[in-house]
C-alpha cells in the first residue's frame, strides 16, 4: 500500500444478499477517513443504500445512455440513485454476458461521462497464467479501453485485478503473485499517462480477513474487490481495517 493513493475496500455483492442484510451494514458499517469504503450492490437494493455513510456502487450498467434498451439500467438513473461508482467488465459478465473487451470500454465511457467513476476488472483465467501469458492478456484488455477512452481515463477509474481462478474458488493469488501483476499494470499505465500513478489498483479474488493484510502491504495493491466475503459484517469490517 503507497501513502499517495487512498485505500480503497470494495465490496461486490453479485446477485447475493437481502435488504435485511443491507439495512445490517447499513448500522454496522461506518466509513472511515483513512479508506473509501464502497459496497456495489444488486440494482434493487441501491435506493435503500443512499443514507449509508459508506460510498454506494453498481455492479454494471448499460453502455448506452437510455433508450429502446428493455431490461438494461442506464448510468444516469445508477446516479439518481446515489451510486458514484460502476463495476465494468467482470469477469462473470464478460463470461455470462458474452462482454466484449469493445463492449466493456464503451461501458467504461459511459460511466465516465456521467461523471461516475468505473471499476475496470481485468484478469486472466487459469490457461494464460499456465501458458505464462498473464501480461500481455492484461495489456489487451487495458489496450482495448484505451483505444476507446483516449489515455485520459486512466487518471479517472479504478482498476481492479482480479485472476479468473481466484474469484470464489478460494484459491488466492499469493502477495507476490498480485503484486507481480500490479507492478506491471502500474509501470504501464503510467507509461500512457503520467498522472496514473495516482490511480488506485484493487486486487479481488478470494479476498478474505486471514489474507487481506499481507496482500494490501504490498506496494503497488491500494485495496481490495471484495465477493464472497463482503456479504459478512464481520469479515467485511475486518478486511476494511486491514488497510490501516
Ligand atoms: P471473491 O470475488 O472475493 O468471492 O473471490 C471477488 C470478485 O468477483 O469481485
Amino acid at each position: 500500500m503507497s501513502n499517495v493513493r487512498k485505500p480503497m475496500v470494495a465490496g461486490n455483492w453479485k446477485m447475493n444478499g437481502s435488504l435485511a442484510l443491507l439495512h445490517t451494514f447499513i448500522s454496522e458499517l461506518k466509513a472511515s477517513p483513512l479508506l473509501d469504503t464502497v459496497l456495489c450492490l444488486p440494482y434493487p437494493y441501491l435506493a435503500a443504500a443512499s443514507k449509508a455513510s459508506f460510498k454506494v456502487g453498481a455492479q454494471d450498467c448499460s453502455q448506452f445512455g437510455a433508450g429502446a434498451h428493455t431490461g438494461d439500467i442506464a448510468v444516469g438513473m445508477l446516479q439518481e440513485l446515489g451510486a458514484t461508482y460502476v463495476i465494468v467488465g467482470h469477469s462473470e459478465r464478460r463470461q455470462d454476458h458474452n462482454e466484449s473487451n469493445i463492449a466493456v470500454a464503451l461501458k467504461v465511457q459511459t460511466v465516465l461521462n456521467a461523471g461516475l467513476t468505473p471499476i475496470l476488472c481485468v484478469g486472466e483465467p487459469l490457461k494464460v497464467r499456465e501458458a505464462g501469458n498473464v501480461n500481455k492478456f492484461v495489456f489487451e484488455q487495458l489496450q482495448a479501453v484505451i483505444d476507446v477512452c483516449s489515455k485520459d481515463f486512466l487518471e479517472k477509474c479504478i482498476i481492479a485485478y482480479e485472476p479468473i481462478w481466484a474469484i470464489g474458488t478460494g484459491k488466492t493469488a499469493s502477495p507476490e503473485q498480485a503484486q507481480e501483476v500490479h507492478q506491471f499494470i502500474r509501470t504501464e499505465i503510467v507509461k500512457w499517462n503520467h498522472n496514473a500513478v495516482s490511480t488506485r489498483l484493487l486486487y479481488g479474488g478470494s479476498v478474505n480477513a486471514s489474507n487481506a493484510h499481507a496482500l494490501f502491504a504490498k506496494p503497488d495493491i491500494d485495496g481490495g474487490l471484495i465477493g464472497g466475503a463482503s456479504l459478512k459484517i464481520d469479515d467485511f469490517i475486518a478486511i476494511c481495517n486491514a488497510v490501516k
